[in-house]
């Protein structure tokens, strides 16, 4: 299959592409984003602090929401998982399962994959639903205010995790599943100072009314953990036409999201941020506004 020439393709339909999508839309220019239906957004029970829903909303449907009104405008919408990106003369050239695609630009908005703790993932994923297992501490710290919580992880990663989570609560646990916490003589003095228990494993997780934590020496209860495991960060196909990442593997962007390849830009959790729908929503309206004055060509826009 061959698609018409867009003006811009988008990899990704979370937050930060589908925002891109409307806007670029309603520049009344044409639009296409490829998604493969693996948004992190997809998997928040309820977000409490997306401004707007005061009774909170699902990820889920905020998605459906935002699609319906990109779809509204004109964007198309195809659930195919992007393979391939390179460039053709001053275009780029898409490929996905059932064809190829070409468009003067492309927004790069795939996101990252949070690392799980190593539990069955059925397990993991009806905890994630209960909130008994959450990955954001910004996002949803306030709703573990004065509970059990514990982080699962290692090193300075989650130290600042315990220290932020413990602006919420006294009880707090760092476990780290390795065996070795990792931890400089500053970092344990801090904690020991803050109260922050330290556990080492190896220990197994498990699911009852709160999470289980079942070490040979016995077992441990929280009613919260959230695993600062690190995440992957979805930028190959960026990075596989020259544009350059940072250490961690975000792209590189500009104040306008522009990547270092003329024409190719990017925008939420998969460029340096806070991670947050808001912040992706942000960059991507700031990425279809320049993406829009890029391609301006006054004879095709003007009416
Ligand atoms: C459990 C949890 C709770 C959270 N709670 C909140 C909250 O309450 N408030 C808040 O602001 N933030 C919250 N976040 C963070 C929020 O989900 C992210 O910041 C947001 O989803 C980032 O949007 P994005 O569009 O950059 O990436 P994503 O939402 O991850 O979307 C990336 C999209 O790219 C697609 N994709 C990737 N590669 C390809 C490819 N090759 N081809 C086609 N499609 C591809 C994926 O399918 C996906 O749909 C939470 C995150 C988690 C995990």
């Amino acid at each position: 299959m061959t698609l018409a020439k867009n003006d811009c393709i988008i990899v990704g339909g979370g937050p930060a592409g589908l925002t891109a999508a409307l806007y670029l839309a309603r520049y009344h220019l044409s639009v296409a984003v490829f998604d493969d239906g693996t948004s992190r957004a997809a998997s928040i029970p309820v977000s409490h602090n997306h401004a707007g829903f005061p009774g909170g909303i699902n990820g889920a449907e905020l998605l459906a929401r935002m699609r319906a009104q990109a779809t509204m405008y004109g964007a198309e919408i195809h659930d195919q998982r992007v393979t391939a990106l390179r460039r053709a003369e001053k275009d780029f050239v898409v490929s996905f399962a059932d064809g190829d695609v070409s468009a003067r630009a492309v927004l790069i908005a795939t996101g990252v994959v949070n690392r799980m703790p190593s539990m069955p993932k059925g397990k993991h994923d009806e905890a994630l639903k209960r909130g008994l297992i959450r990955y954001c501490p910004v996002c949803d710290g306030f709703e573990v205010t004065d509970k059990r919580v514990a982080i699962i992880g290692h090193g300075s990663k989650a130290f600042m995790e315990a220290l932020f989570l413990r602006s919420y609560s006294r009880n707090i646990t760092m476990l780290s599943p390795s065996g070795e916490h990792q931890l400089n003589a500053g970092e344990q003095a801090r904690l020991q100072e803050l109260g922050i228990l330290v556990k080492v494993g190896p220990f197994e997780i498990d699911v009852e009314d709160a999470i289980v934590i079942r070490t040979g020496r016995g077992t441990l209860q929280f009613d919260s953990i959230y695993p600062a495991l690190g995440s992957d960060v979805r930028s190959e196909l960026a990075s596989g036409v020259g544009a350059t990442v940072s250490e961690e593997g975000c792209i590189c962007v500009d104040s306008h999201q522009r990547t270092n390849v003329p024409g190719l830009y990017a925008a939420g959790d998969v460029v340096i941020g806070l991670d947050q729908i808001s912040h992706a929503m942000g960059q991507a309206s700031v990425a279809a506004t320049t993406i829009r004055n890029d391609l301006c060509d006054l004879s095709a826009l003007i009416r």
